[in-house]
Formats: structure tokens, sequence, C-alpha cells
């Protein structure tokens, strides 16, 4: 009989534990049991350590491990996140700590210089108040020759070198002349030329784009193995990605070709993400190139690596003044959503047909009450469509979700009310009441998946959950503001959410995102209190993917 699972093993008990099973309903206490049995990768038995199965197993030379009472939970499933994007922040020279510019620019010249070989420079971490006179590309110029590219904290704007603007300009095609895109600023000189900063959708529809393209093979699975290791390291053992394509699906499938045709310990599904264009035909190939994906992987053949559906990024966001609104924003702005109706109609019609899942970006209620009026016309309930956000939805469609089988898919991290000082500004005060309206969903019947939308926010899965649950902010723990609170989930609707709820969002539910006998042995082992004060200071200890301890504090 083995002492600890320092060795992985086929076959396991895990003793005097806190085992988190989902409550019938999720308005009640979670219920615990405190033995576990795991063999071959797979949960064979919850219980007590009186049962006649844990006897049998201790004397068949399992593996023994005493929990010493820590809590066991399903393994975390990021409902809504951005893989490459994730791997490549963590890679990226941290700029957190300065407070001016000569404090960035000696901390990128002292990485330079550590790092001769790397082909591009990025950074991230800025922010606004460090540079408070304004920046532009030519106080970048006299650090390094190579392209340097920096972020702000919030990923909401991009600053680069005149190296790095060149590089932009030439693969992205932007020219002196290029309008700004949708819901962002490209900013310019006073001739009119860009002059190195990018604002808002500037950012997600030419910075990402570019990094995604002249980012090699190598450093992009590299960027997926670190973000793999850190999503391991904060208790996750499965993800969702929202905005797959080419540049992203190549080296995650070379990845797993090279261990073994499988991921490890990390079990990905994946939403095609379309582009916008205006020939109808050119959108609907789109759905064809997916539905081509979805059948070489899918649950049968590659069950750790599908592609799932697709994604429509219908609108934009409050801050920037681009989400979809029925009223005008305060100042006057009212823009339509991304994708006229029209054309969702025949792809989303086409995406069922092709057996695909459905995601569509909604956060405005505008844009809301489009994506559902949608998916209620085009696809049903057997094929869990969803919608992400859902920001600023009215009563009426939060009630909708339920009745209509959409997954309501929500990143807390969002409503952490440090990010949305501006929004009474922006919306005034009484749309400020819907916001984030999880609870309405929940009650309305919606599956709820939780995610984090990293990079854009950060990725651990208990501060989600606090934000979730008290409505309150993690960014800024001394902030006594309260979002709505009425609209709180409890622990453990929260909790169904970021394990159950992402794996059914996805048809993964089968074989994870809960602790019961059958489904493959996912679990953290924490030490947390299950309340939603206390549930933020929680630690993660150790990760387990099928039945292999994946991660160690
Ligand atoms: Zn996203």
């Amino acid at each position: 009989m083995g002492d600890d699972a320092a060795t992985p093993t086929d076959h396991t008990v895990l003793l005097n534990g806190q085992i988190y099973q989902s409550p019938p309903d999720s308005s009640l206490s979670p219920v615990l049991a405190s033995c576990m049995v795991i063999k071959d990768g797979n949960i064979s038995h919850i219980g007590s350590e009186q049962d006649e199965f844990v006897a049998s197993a201790k004397q068949s030379e399992a593996t023994v491990k005493n929990l010493h009472g820590q809590t066991v939970l399903p393994g975390f499933i990021d409902g809504h996140l951005h893989l490459l994007l994730v791997g490549q922040a963590l890679t990226k020279v941290a700029l957190d700590h300065c407070k001016s510019l000569d404090d960035i620019k000696s901390e990128i010249k002292s990485y330079a210089a550590a790092n001769p070989d790397v082909s591009r420079i990025f950074c991230k971490g800025w922010t606004h108040s460090m540079t408070p006179e304004g920046v532009n590309a030519r106080l970048l110029d006299d650090i390094d020759p190579r392209p340097i590219f920096v972020d702000t904290k919030d990923l909401h704007s991009t600053w680069c070198n005149s190296r790095g603007l060149e590089e932009i300009c030439h693969v992205m095609e932007l020219g002196a002349d290029s309008p700004d895109p949708p819901g962002g600023t490209i900013q310019r000189d006073a001739d009119g030329k860009p002059n190195g900063v990018f604002n808002e959708g500037a950012v997600f529809q030419t910075i990402w784009p570019f990094v995604a393209r002249v980012a090699s093979m190598e450093e992009k699975k590299e960027a997926i193995r670190s973000a793999f290791n850190a999503f391991n390291a904060a208790g996750y053992t499965g993800m969702i990605d929202m905005a797959m394509d080419e540049t992203i699906w190549e080296p995650l499938i070379e990845l797993r070709n090279e261990t073994n045709g499988q991921l490890q310990g990390m079990r990905v599904a994946a939403y095609w993400l379309m582009k916008p264009d205006d020939s109808l035909d050119n959108v609907l190939a789109q759905v064809d190139r997916a539905a081509e994906l979805a059948r070489e992987y899918n649950a049968e053949t590659t069950p750790d690596c599908r592609l799932v559906g697709v994604k429509v990024i219908c609108d934009g966001i409050i801050d920037a003044c681009t989400a979809s609104l029925t009223e005008p924003y305060s100042n006057g702005e009212n823009p339509d959503p991304l994708w006229p109706e029209h054309v969702l109609h025949p792809l989303v019609a086409k995406a069922h047909a092709a057996g695909l899942q459905v995601a569509l970006h909604a956060i405005g209620d505008k844009t809301i009450r489009m994506a559902i009026d949608v998916l209620e016309k085009n696809t049903d309930k057997s094929r869990r469509p969803r919608i992400e956000h859902l920001e600023l939805a009215s009563a009426r469609d939060a009630r909708r979700l339920g009745r209509l089988g959409i997954t309501a898919s929500i990143q807390p991290v969002h409503s952490d009310p440090a990010i949305l000082r501006a929004w009474p500004r922006l919306i005034g005060d009484g749309r400020c009441k819907r916001a984030f309206a999880y609870r309405e969903f929940a009650d309305g019947g919606a599956p709820l998946a939780l995610g984090s939308d990293a990079p854009t926010a950060p990725h651990q899965p208990l501060p989600n959950l606090y934000v979730a649950t008290t409505r309150r902010s993690c960014r800024e723990p001394e902030l006594p503001a309260v979002v709505n609170p009425e609209f709180a989930l409890t622990v453990c609707q929260a909790v169904a959410g970021a394990t159950h709820g992402s794996a059914y969002s996805c048809f993964a539910d089968g074989w994870t995102g809960s602790l019961k006998v059958g489904l493959k042995a996912d679990f953290v082992v924490c030490d947390v209190v299950l309340t939603p004060g206390e549930i933020v200071k929680g630690v993660v200890k150790e990760t387990w993917f099928e039945g292999k301890r994946v991660f160690e504090a």
C-alpha cells in the first residue's frame, strides 16, 4: 500500500477530504463526502472510508492519500477564453510596477539585453497613468532596434515603437489613410499618420491577428504550453476557446501530435470565429470550414481537443460605446450590431444543419434580443446554443434564455465594480440596474457557464467565483461598491457554472465537470471556505487530470 500520491498511479484512495457533491438544488448548501476512489483515470467510488468498496481498494494495493480535511472540487473549466493570447501574455515583459516612462524604458532595455535572440519584444501591464504626457512610437525608438509592443494592463490599448509600427502596417496592410476599424481607433500624428498607439477595436482587430500571424510555430506552441501549465496551476482541467482560427488551430494540433496525440492535462473545446464579410457566400464558407474540422475533431475521435461550433461577435463593449443598445448612449451614439440580423439567420441555420453549436457574443440589450431571436428561429435546445457576456439584458430576455435552453456564458470578472466606473456616465444609473443579471438567468432556468475571458481579465477561478457571489471588487478589495446584489449567484450556482455548466455547454458533461462515479477523475484539492466572502482566499493546492496529479503547489 502506497503512502501518498507522489508517483502517478492508476488506483488511488483519497481519504479524509471534503469532496464536493452538487446539491440537487443549487440554492442549497453543498453536500460533502469524505472519500473518493479513482481507478484508471475515472472516479470509481464516492462515499465514506467505512464503505466496503474503499476497504477492498485499500487491500488491492491502491495508493492512499490523506487529504487532511482539504476540499476537493471538480476541475474548473474556463467557459470562455482566448488560448493563444493567454499563452502569449504569460511570456510578455511585465511593466506593472513601473511608475514613469523612464521606468518602462529601463525595464524593456534590461529585458532586451538579457534576451538577444527573441525577434520581437512584447510587454504588458502599462497603464496610462505611468505616461501622463501621452505616448507615441518615437518614445520607444532609442531602446532597441527590434519591434517593441506594449499592452495596457486592461488590454484595451497597444503602443509600439517605429519598427513595430512599420511591421504592423506591412503585415496588416495598413496605410496612412486606412480608416479606424469599427469600435476602435488608430491614433494619428499631426499629419494623420498612425503614431504607434492602437485602442479598443483596433487592438482586437489589428494587433491580435498581427501577433498571431507573426509568431512562429514554435513560439505559438510554447505559448499554448505555458497557458496549459498556468491553467493547471490555477485549478483548471478544461477550457473553451472562443475565437479559434487557423493561426491557433494549427499549432494546437501540432502540439497535440507531438505529445502522443493527446493534450497534456487539459481538454480544449473550440468555437470557430466567424469573420465579417460583405459576401454571404464567404460567410457561409467559414461555417463549412468549421463543420469540416468538427467532423475530424469531435467527441468520438479526439475528446480532449474538439471543434464544437461557431462564434459570432455581434457587438462591441459598453465602455467603447460599441455594444448595441435599444436606447442611445448618453453621448447620443447609437451603434447597430456588428452583424445584421439577415446574415445571422442563414449563418446559424447552416451551422445548425451541420451539427455545430452556435455562440453569439451579445453585450447590449438590443444585440441580446436579436441574438435570442436568431437562435430561437434557427437552432434549438438540443444543440445547446449559447450567448457570450449578456451584460445588459432586459428582464424579458433574461427569462427567454432558460425557456429556449440557451446557455448564459458569463464572465463575472467583467462585472467587477472597479472596471465599471464609466458606466453610469455612459448609460445612466437606470440602465446600470440591469447590469449582469446573472441570478435572473439562473432563476429562469438558463444553464450557466462561467469563464474568465482571459487574457482580457485575470483567469483565476476562485476570485471569479467571489465576484459572482458577492458582486464586489476583486481588483480593489477595499472598494465598497456592490453591483446589483440581487443578481448575485449562490456559491453552488457559481461552482456549478464554473465546472459542470461549462462542461454541459459544450457537451462534455458526460465525462467531466462533476465528481460522480464513472466520470473522469478531473479535480482540484484546495484550502477553501465555500462562502461568498471567504471563497476568494482559497488556495489551489493540487490539480488532477484523469486520475494523475498535474499540478502541486
Ligand atoms: Zn472573449
